[in-house]
């Protein structure tokens, strides 16, 4: 009987690991997969993007709209030289995020183009994009596994010196080197509970081992202290380094470095420039800095 009985435990066992990670894999293709209408071409091309090189990225006269009748995009139009970053910000709702979706081409633009060192992204596989590109999302979901697993997914076959190395640059290896089974937790909804910031630095990692040649990354809403604000800069450029970035931004001071911030409001850009020109220029920018540095100063007193 016994005998019996721990093939069937195992296949138990078993069935529940495929369960939970088919679970896993369903969350991560819903969100991979949100608009079934995107379909390579049937003569799509691979992504050309020169060995170890950044590309340039460009939104050209872009249009778009979620659903008929409600333009969120009006006439956008930048570039992001390669190997630079590009960050931007604006009120909630601005359109600061639909860049980035359709940089990732989870949906397709209704008027202008998205290319990608000069190839249009409507022209080539999705396969082969999204390879190209990596994200560093708001609010990561982790899968039910080790830490080292999570970090590792980023690369398949990753060793764990190199899940070791990309945790050290993105500033989290302490952390999990102070766990009483360090790089075996368990985390994710069944395991260990981690913070906003420390998904985050996972999520900086994976995506230091994907090693992709662009970048987008969606800095976290949530409220920080400015000492994780400073790592938060720190992070950034540590991932930015040799990639073409593209930072949707909520804290003007990680982004005082960026080599262009746009400012959308309602779907345009109505500002653009650097840190410093956009200060000098008194316009939105300068009013939204203004307005962070006096409430950095009453949290600051506060404190
Ligand atoms: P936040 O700072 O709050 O993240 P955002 O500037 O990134 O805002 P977007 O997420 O780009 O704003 O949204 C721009 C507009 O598009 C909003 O009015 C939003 O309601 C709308 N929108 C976003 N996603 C969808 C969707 N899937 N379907 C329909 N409308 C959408």
């Amino acid at each position: 009987m016994i005998q019996l009985y721990i093939p069937l435990n195992f296949l138990g066992v078993l069935y529940r690991e495929i369960k939970q990670s088919l679970a896993d894999m369903e969350r991560l293709f819903s969100l991979m997969d949100q608009n079934k209408e995107i379909a390579d071409k049937d003569d799509a091309m691979v992504l050309q993007i020169e060995h170890a090189q950044a590309p340039e990225v460009r939104f050209e006269h872009v249009n778009f709209s979620y659903e008929e009748n409600r333009q969120i995009l009006f006439d956008v139009d930048f570039t992001i030289a390669a190997g630079t970053t590009t960050a931007v910000v604006g009120h909630s709702g601005s359109g600061k995020s639909t860049l980035s979706r359709l940089l990732f081409r989870f949906y397709d633009v209704q008027a202008g183009a998205v290319t990608i060192a000069g190839q249009n992204i409507l022209d080539v596989t999705q396969q082969s994009l999204r390879q190209a590109i990596g994200i560093v999302p708001q609010d990561t979901v982790l899968f039910n596994d080790t830490i080292a697993y999570n970090i590792a997914y980023g690369k398949p076959g990753a060793t764990e010196e190199e899940v070791i190395a990309v945790a050290k640059a993105a500033y989290i290896h302490d952390f999990i080197a102070s766990l009483p089974e360090g790089y075996h937790t368990m985390v994710g909804e069944r395991g260990l509970k981690l913070s906003g910031g420390e998904k985050q630095r996972v999520a900086i990692a994976r995506t230091l081992l994907k090693n992709p040649s662009l970048l987008i990354f969606d800095e976290a809403t949530s409220a920080l202290d400015s000492q994780s604000e400073q790592m938060i800069q720190a992070q950034l450029k540590q991932i930015a380094r040799n990639r073409t970035s593209l930072v949707i931004a909520h804290r003007l001071s990680t982004i005082v470095d960026a080599e262009q911030i746009l400012v959308m409001d309602k779907g345009r850009i109505i500002e653009r420039g650097r840190h410093h020109e956009l200060v000098a220029a008194g316009g939105a920018y300068a009013q939204m800095w203004e307005r962070q540095q006096h409430n950095n100063v009453i949290e600051a007193n506060a404190s």
